[in-house]
């Protein structure tokens, strides 16, 4: 069979169909394969396969083919659940099997360590990833499902293609939890019944954008908020008739984005039934949460991710805790248990986070946690310029530092300050090992040493990971 394709330099062209052996994977879960001097990337080809490919875009050095055939599969290849996998790229690693992306996103981690961070992992203690106990189905406990109109003009719901704004449409998305598609469908049956307009991006006109469902793990509370082009909902009423019925209802509420954007939310929310936030707990602890404020998507495992740091944290007893980028205070509240003597200062930007994570303190009895909001890289550096203008020492402004960045990482002021203060331990929990690799060798530069890591499978079936690691500050020889 081979012989039929060019294995070796010649010309390549556009639409060619080569054979190609996959020997790793990329940042987004898919295939990387060398041949010939150019590196292919081929969406849903495992390492260890040989597959039939074909060329669709070609640079100087690298390509990308669209998987054709596998002709001899990887022992991890399995069938993906969702028809959808493929062409949502949400679920980027539904092909592979559970034990194999555990696999692939440990090794993600420690790539990016060591070829971003220069981590030398042979001085660190490297702990195995934690995954999830049962099948990583129906485990997401938030959903936002964008509403556009079919050909013939009536409202679907679905997902953009990957990388685009084309919808396709489906019905159920087997990584959510079901109660979330009831809910969706429910209001999809409203909006075909009583004909409201969904949103057309090209004209900014129709009303309906996004439909965004929330469901508490513990407690079964369901929040809906339907995301409009405008400022009200025809029928409104009917529509609370329909969700009041539904299992754990407890939150509709409507949002108002009239922006030609693609923020999903819009800077107003009205509430139409029910209460402004859902509750829900995590390891004991009861947290209040509003449409606009961050919260874990994986229930089970945010509360392996919040004991994993508070180990890491270590703490005694007495300690000054700073949290930063807290969102509604979760990891501040699992903190502060852990100095009934001392302290935890929660920092984040979103001001109904903020209002969250005073309640969520107020309503534990949690009186050793006090919240800032704005943004960490400001916050903490105008506390700190305050604090020492009044005569405090920069070194016991804070113990033990922990920082949950979004995607981008910590702001380069902040790990500034942060290394200026001089915490005993910094725990830094990452979203994205890239960004989290390139602070941290911000940071051992700055006097800290890397301890402990562990990765969490937070985001099963995709291809993100999140990472908790330790860091010590070093002990610097008196004599020096
Ligand atoms: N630790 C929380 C939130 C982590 S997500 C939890 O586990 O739930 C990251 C949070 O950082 C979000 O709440 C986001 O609103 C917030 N954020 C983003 N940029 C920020 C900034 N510059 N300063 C403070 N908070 C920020």
């Amino acid at each position: 069979m081979s012989e039929n394709f060019p294995e070796h330099k010649i010309e390549l062209k556009k639409n060619e169909e080569i054979l190609l052996s996959v020997d790793d994977m990329g940042k987004d879960g898919e295939g990387i394969a060398h041949w010939d001097g150019y590196t292919f990337f081929i969406k849903g080809a495992l390492p260890g396969e040989r597959v039939r490919a074909r060329v669709i875009k070609l640079r100087k050095k690298f390509g990308y083919a669209r998987l054709m055939e596998v002709l001899e599969p990887s022992p991890d290849r399995v069938t993906p659940l969702c028809g959808c996998a493929s062409p949502c790229g949400g679920c980027s690693l539904q092909h592979l099997s559970y034990e194999g992306q555990l696999r692939y996103k440990e090794k993600k981690v420690r790539d990016c360590l060591t070829r971003i961070g220069g981590v030398d992992l042979s001085k660190v203690e490297w702990l195995p990833i934690l995954g999830m106990d049962a099948a990583p189905w129906h485990y997401r406990n938030k959903a936002q499902f964008p509403v556009r109109a079919d050909r013939a003009g009536n409202p679907v719901t679905g997902f953009f293609a990957g990388g685009s704004h084309r919808l396709i449409e489906t019905k159920q998305c087997p990584i959510q939890h079901p109660d979330i598609n009831d809910t969706v469908d429910a209001v999809m049956e409203f909006l075909q019944e009583y004909h409201i307009p969904a949103y057309e991006e090209e004209t900014h006109r129709g009303l309906v954008r996004h439909i965004y469902v929330r469901r508490a793990f513990h407690t079964e509370q369901v929040m809906v908020c339907l995301v409009v082009n405008g400022t009200s909902l025809p029928h409104a009423d009917a529509l609370i008739a329909r969700l009041q019925k539904l299992k754990g209802m407890t939150s509709i509420l409507l949002n108002y984005n009239t922006e030609k954007t693609n923020v999903i939310l819009g800077p107003s929310m009205e509430l139409l039934w029910g209460e402004p936030y859902i509750e829900d707990c995590i390891g004991g602890i009861r947290y209040r949460i509003s449409p606009q404020s961050f919260y874990q998507v994986n229930p089970l495992q945010t509360e392996k991710l919040y004991k994993t740091a508070l180990e890491f944290a270590d703490l005694q007893g007495n300690e000054t805790v700073w949290d930063l980028y807290c969102g509604i205070g979760t990891i501040s509240l699992f903190l502060a248990q852990g100095v009934p003597d001392g302290r935890v200062i929660g920092v984040e930007i979103v001001p109904e986070a903020i209002e969250n994570g005073k309640a969520n303190a107020a309503q534990n009895q949690m009186e050793n946690v006090s919240f800032y909001c704005g943004a960490a890289e400001d916050v903490v550096a105008n506390l700190v310029e305050e604090r020492t203008a009044a005569g405090e020492q920069v070194q016991s402004l804070a113990d033990v530092v922990v920082v949950d960045p979004p995607r981008k990482g910590c702001d380069g002021k902040l790990l500034d300050t942060i290394a200026r203060m001089a915490p005993e331990k910094i725990v830094y929990v990452s979203c994205d090992p890239a960004t989290l690799a390139r602070d941290l060798k911000y940071l051992c530069g700055e006097g800290y040493e890397l301890k402990r890591i562990r990765a969490c499978d937070m985001f099963g079936h995709s291809s993100h990971v999140e990472t908790c690691v330790k860091l010590v500050k070093k002990i610097i020889n008196a004599k020096k």
